[in-house]
């Protein structure tokens, strides 16, 4: 068996060669020419002239072998459901979705937009869009009005798929009225929208545009919809991510070089086996839904569990319990949730029999020691940080169990992963870094791997000059996250070198909180920047310099003002890009250009010193912010 260093290594020189035998982990209809076309860089093309389907491999290529395992394993804890799929019943109903949509006019290639819940025909209608060669574009649930449109806008969906609602905590969270007033913003107005209708919200229907899903799936209960065969190269989906910007970029991805990405990943890195479960606790508006609660574990021939619900209800032991009843082999979750379970009773931990259990993934945020000694503890099981990102699809820093067994070091998420070819660079000289211990900017050079993004949807521009630009003298592909690697070639991050932040694990643009919160009357300017926090690794906090002053008064007043600017960012955004605080301030710390010093107050917030301010043009600026935090 070779070594993992071999493995890596073979992955870049023998690209092809290492590819190709990746490749016959899934299905083609018509196995691929070429395995990497990067005659144009950045742009790769992987599997050329290879055709095959995302949807057969995470669902009809099972049919011979394992019709009758578990394949979509529903648990709400919402509204109390369980329901288990096979794979066979996983066919039927994504056929029967495929089949709604195709009726409201989706070809190949037309978008399809799901903005749903954590329920099972978000899975269907995923799978269905991918059988059919449509491009899905999930738009995470938590987000409201303002970030829904936006996507509408830039996606131009054939069809919206969507629910009455969505629940937290066992109260119903309506989603229809934010689909209608985001519908209602949009410029772009899609043909059709399909409703789940789960009994829990009134909806009112727009006639001849909305559909009840329940209604058209009995028409279709027996509608055959077969796969629609697709080059290897057709765009699967697109998933929108925050940048430095206000506008979200389109992260576009292939059909078959994602298939085969997660095929390798789920056994080289998961080490999942076909008949097992994987749990993913994460939701299926982002990235992790995607290639880890759908694609991923079906395409290896697992079940995979889909929970709606909070780790902590009806108590901090419901996610172990499934794993016991579930024989779950392979978890991933995120270091938000962990802490969260951190403050339950820690008896929870071996109140269940986990014995099936290998491994619990967490990505998505820094894993800091304390939560991965506690964790890896109290489970007694390997904890794996794993780092990517939604534009790579798969992880880029990792340990490869399925290669070769590695000891995890806390506060690393390993080495990187066969395919990457990861580098450190001096962000000012792009110079490669290659002793131990040096920071510098986390990069990878050309071609990504297979199941990276392919471009941003429809500005292949901006994709090149944002992620390929941004090292001075070379084209090569930036992480935005600081590093370093040590002396055994495992990496750590230390942040991001751009303006976004991570809350719990979702990713924000500052930049897109600030346009949000500017939108207030009496608002003149803001700047937010990312705080840490024990919890949720990052809370956003915003500072607001005010067009008239003296509307407040005193700290009623104030708070009163905060009120507004929440509610304003939970309409336009959703909940989840709400600051913890908003202050006020008369001026905000810039330099004498005019550039606001937003590391400078994130440094202040967090007690650190604020470096170099020689160029800042009002030192009381800073020391405005320094005082309302020790206030
Ligand atoms: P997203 O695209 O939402 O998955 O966010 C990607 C970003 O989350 C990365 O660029 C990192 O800043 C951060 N991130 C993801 N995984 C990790 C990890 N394991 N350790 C540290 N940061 C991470």
């Amino acid at each position: 068996m070779s070594t993992y260093a071999d493995f890596h290594q073979r992955s870049l020189t023998d690209r092809d060669g290492f590819w190709g035998e990746q490749a016959q982990l899934v299905d083609w209809k018509v196995p691929p020419q070429q395995i990497c076309d990067y005659s144009n860089p950045p742009f790769a093309k992987w599997f050329v002239g290879g055709i095959t389907n995302l949807c057969h491999n995470a669902v009809d290529r099972h049919l011979a072998t394992r019709p009758d395992q578990a394949a979509l394993i529903f648990v709400s804890t919402e509204t109390n459901q369980e329901i288990v799929y096979s794979f066979r019943e996983l066919h039927a109903e994504v056929q029967r979705m495929a089949a709604v949509l195709k009726d409201l006019g989706v070809q190949k290639g037309d978008r399809v937009l799901i903005y749903m819940p954590m329920i099972p025909e978000a899975a269907f209608a995923m799978l269905a869009c991918t059988r059919i060669g449509a491009i899905h574009s999930v738009v995470f649930g938590g987000f409201a009005s303002g970030s829904l449109a936006s996507r509408i806008e830039d996606a131009e969906p054939k069809v919206v798929v969507s629910a009455d609602a969505g629940s937290r905590g066992g109260k119903p969270v309506p989603y229809k009225p934010l689909l209608d007033e985001a519908l209602r913003l949009s410029k772009y107005k899609p043909e059709a929208v399909l409703l789940v209708d789960r009994g829990m919200a009134a909806m009112d229907l727009v006639a001849g545009r909305d559909h009840l899903w329940g209604a058209l799936r009995e028409k279709n209960l027996n509608t055959v919809v077969e796969c629609e065969w697709v080059d290897a190269t057709h765009p699967s989906y697109t998933l929108y991510t925050s940048g430095t910007t206000g506008k979200p970029k389109g992260v576009q991805r292939d059909t078959g070089g994602y298939c085969v990405a997660l095929a390798a990943s789920m056994k080289h890195i998961y080490a999942g086996n076909a008949g097992e479960t994987y749990f993913s606790t994460s939701d299926i508006g982002w990235v992790v839904g995607h290639s880890y609660i759908i694609y991923g574990p079906l395409i290896a021939g697992m079940a995979t569990i889909m929970y709606e619900g909070l780790p902590t209800r009806p108590d901090g032991g419901i996610w172990w319990s499934l794993v016991e009843k579930y024989k779950v082999t392979v978890m991933f979750s995120a270091p938000t949730a962990v802490r969260v379970l951190k403050k339950q009773d820690p008896a929870l931990l071996t109140k269940y029999d986990l014995s099936s259990l290998r491994a619990l993934f967490l990505a998505g945020e820094p894993l800091d020691e304390p939560t991965a000694q506690w964790i890896s503890t109290g489970l007694g099981k390997p904890i794996i940080d794993n780092y990517w990102q939604t534009e790579t699809g798969w992880p880029i820093l990792s340990l490869c169990n399925g290669v070769e067994k590695a000891v995890s070091k806390f506060g690393s998420p390993g080495k990187a992963v066969y395919g990457y070819d990861v580098k450190l660079l001096d962000d000012q000289t792009g110079e490669e870094l290659k002793g131990a211990n040096q920071k510098g900017v986390v990069a990878v050079e050309g071609p990504l791997p297979p199941g990276c993004m392919q471009t941003v949807w429809r500005d292949d521009e901006r994709f090149v000059n944002t992620y390929w630009k941004s090292v001075p003298g070379r084209l090569v592909y930036s992480t935005f996250d600081w590093g370093i690697r040590d002396a055994d070639g495992y990496y750590f991050i230390l942040g991001r070198t751009d303006d976004v932040i991570n809350v719990a694990g979702h990713r924000l643009g500052t930049r897109e909180i600030e346009e949000s919160i500017s939108a207030h009357p009496n608002i003149a300017e803001v700047a937010v920047v990312g705080v840490a926090d024990q919890l949720k690794g990052q809370v956003a906090m915003a500072f607001a310099v005010l067009k008239n002053a003296s509307l407040i008064t005193d700290e009623a007043s104030a708070l009163a003002l905060e009120a507004e600017v929440f509610k304003l960012v939970d309409r336009d955004l959703g909940a989840v890009a709400r600051p913890a605080r908003v202050r006020f301030v008369t001026v905000l710390p810039k330099t004498r250009s005019g550039k606001c010093l937003r590391r400078a107050i994130a440094a202040v917030c967090e007690g650190r010193d604020p470096g170099d301010l020689t160029t800042m043009d009002d030192p009381a600026a800073l020391q405005q912010i320094k005082d309302l935090i020790s206030a």
